[in-house]
């Protein structure tokens, strides 16, 4: 195949069969128990749950936090089921004014679950007017208008609220403090993601290999969503390139076509590293020399590309601008030029630190 037929190939898979969000609700846990690894933030969990039966009492409020597609939102699915109660599925960008969240609040069933997703993006009037409604079940309620408006203290009915956040640190004291149980969620271990390879290949009735799961979850960043989106691509490539059984070669081919890498990197990590090093000269560089040269913005790339690269140690992020390691260069198959060996003295690297 020539590089043209393969873009080609790729194209007609992609247009067939666009690379799927994670939104499949087949592959999501439903009870605890079928959650893989974070088994001591489970294991605590459970016995909140447990105490909260035994008191009659309601479950505590409880903050996730943790890198995208961990399991915060899988959590807020599997606790109402284990209590029994249904849950209201909030999203932290989406409650401009405390009166967006009135309807939610006041239509509560008891005991019932509130989730807020991406709490560290609510505004301030907001978060205040949270405060009582998580502390004592109550709120304020304005009724009619100008000369005519008075104030009802409405009391609600006893519930969990469960926060997500990407950005625990930007969450305000004052809220963190009224979730009784914090738990951060770690990335997963190679096991935990070929099991959930392993698992979702079943749900999704397709074979698959035990070294094809573990090369999938190889290039998944230890993240269970990234795990699902390329196993179900490399599904889909199986099933239209292959006899629909995902072996280990189907699955190389697949991920290769897909420009994903044996450490999990995709096309615009590589760009990234690309720009870094050989554009560059490997640093240190400022972030919007790199986005301006890539054509991207400061943000896509601090939110979405650098945490991979610099969990993969192939940059740093100094006082001075972004650096590649030695292992950024020699992912991308570069030597480091000898003139440029000096630069990584870790001491002048981090010179401004102390100025
Ligand atoms: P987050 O809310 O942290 O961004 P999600 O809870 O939406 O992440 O997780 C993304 C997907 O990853 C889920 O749909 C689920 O299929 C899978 N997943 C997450 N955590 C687990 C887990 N512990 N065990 C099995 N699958 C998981």
């Amino acid at each position: 195949m020539t590089h043209t037929d393969i873009n080609v190939a790729r194209e007609t898979i992609l247009s067939n069969n666009p690379l799927p969000e994670d939104d499949d609700p087949k592959l999501r846990p439903t009870r605890l128990d079928e959650m893989v690894g974070q088994r001591d933030v489970i294991e605590r969990l459970k016995i909140a749950i447990d105490a909260s039966r035994q008191r009659k009492d309601v479950l505590g409020h409880i903050l996730f936090d943790g890198p995208p597609g961990l399991g915060k939102t899988t959590f807020a699915h599997c606790i109402p089921a284990e209590l029994g109660v249904p849950v209201d599925f909030l999203s932290g960008p989406s409650l401009k004014a405390p009166k967006d969240l009135v309807p939610s609040l006041t239509n509560l069933r008891a005991n019932q679950v509130l989730f807020i997703d991406e709490i560290h993006r609510i505004p301030k009037a907001v978060e205040e007017y949270l405060y009582t409604a998580m502390e004592d079940f109550r709120i304020d309620l304005i009724l009619g208008e100008g000369m005519n408006a008075r104030t009802h203290n409405f009391k609600l009915r006893p519930f969990t609220m469960i926060g997500a956040t990407t950005r625990a640190g930007m969450l305000t004291g004052p809220l963190r403090d009224r979730f009784q149980l914090r738990e951060h969620l770690d990335f997963y271990k190679l096991e935990e993601l070929k099991e959930i390879v392993h698992r979702n290949a079943r749900k999704l009735a397709v074979e698959i290999t035990d070294d094809a799961a573990n090369e999938i979850s190889i290039r998944s960043r230890s993240t269970p969503r990234v795990a699902n989106n390329r196993l179900r691509w490399v599904r889909d490539y199986a099933q239209s390139r292959a006899d629909g059984k995902i072996t280990l070669e189907v699955a190389n081919a697949a991920l290769k076509m897909a420009e994903i890498d044996e450490l999990g990197l995709d096309r615009q990590d590589r760009k990234y590293l690309d720009t870094l090093i050989r554009v560059c000269l490997g640093g240190p560089t400022g972030i919007e020399t790199i986005a301006a040269t890539m054509n991207s913005s400061t943000d896509t790339l601090s939110d979405e590309v650098e945490p991979f690269l610099l969990r993969s140690e192939l940059i740093l992020r100094t006082p001075r601008g972004r650096v590649a390691t030695a292992k950024g260069f020699a992912h991308m198959n570069m030597r480091i030029p000898e003139n440029l060996k000096s630069q990584f003295d870790q001491r002048k690297l981090f010179a401004d630190v102390d100025e």
